[in-house]
């Protein structure tokens, strides 16, 4: 049984959704301000967070950024104000989801589930002997640091590969060029951070049906990059 932990501070909305999700089968468990929230998404074994973001005590932008530095599960954000949805997206925080309150319970339960299988998908394809992901027509071998595009064996170099590598292994997390360059490149970005773009660019030659509407590697304007699944 999955186990969900809700970190928000108003009862009515907290008591609801674990209500809808208690129906749906998962284990629930509620905490009503960001410390109390932090300290059990660190220290218990939770599958998915549903994190609204104004708390008491420490705030959601800041758990969800603390969950993500030791912890790749799916992390839900809910917010009041629409504008607040940008604002999670363009600081980069990992966040899985985004929802605006009020939101019906049927499809904070369906982003649940949806969520959960991927994430699940992930962590047992990173179980196998070969450690390959493969995302529509794209497969990365990273044992054999490999790729194909559609059966077609593509040449990578070794920062291209292991930029894609990292990309495609934390999808959906949208990175700044400065965080890309500190991944692959190993040392602290001053201001070459030039070369993720272009890195981006070959890839993207490489991966892409048509590099002016790419499907794996999206990038959000004045932010960074983001790998789509
Ligand atoms: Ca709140």
């Amino acid at each position: 049984m999955s186990r969900i932990l809700i970190v928000e501070d108003e009862d009515s909305i907290a008591d609801l959704e674990k209500d809808y999700l208690e129906l749906s089968g998962f284990e629930v468990t509620i905490e009503n301000n960001g410390t109390d929230g932090l300290k059990a998404a660190l220290g218990e074994d939770y599958d998915l967070v549903i994190l609204d973001l104004m708390l008491p005590g420490i705030d959601g932008f800041e758990v969800c950024r603390r969950i993500r530095e030791e912890k790749d599960i799916p992390i839900l954000m809910v917010s009041a104000k629409k504008d607040d949805i940008d604002k999670i997206r363009g600081l980069g925080l990992g966040a899985d989801d985004y929802m605006t309150k009020p939101f019906s319970p049927s499809e904070l339960v369906a982003r649940v589930k949806a969520h959960l299988a991927r994430y699940e998908r992930l962590v047992g394809a990173g179980q196998k002997t070969n450690d390959v992901i493969e995302i529509r027509g794209l497969k990365i071998d990273k044992t054999a640091r490999r790729v194909w595009v559609d059966g077609e064996e593509k040449n990578f170099t070794t920062k291209e590969f292991d930029l894609l590598a990292f990309l495609a292994e934390n999808p959906n997390h949208v990175y700044t060029k400065e965080e890309l360059f500190r991944q692959v490149w190993n040392m602290d970005s001053v201001g070459d951070i030039a070369t993720v773009t272009v890195h981006i660019k070959k890839i993207r030659e490489k991966i892409e049906y048509d590099t002016s509407k790419p499907q794996y590697i999206e990038t959000i304007w004045g932010v960074g990059y983001r790998f789509k699944i």
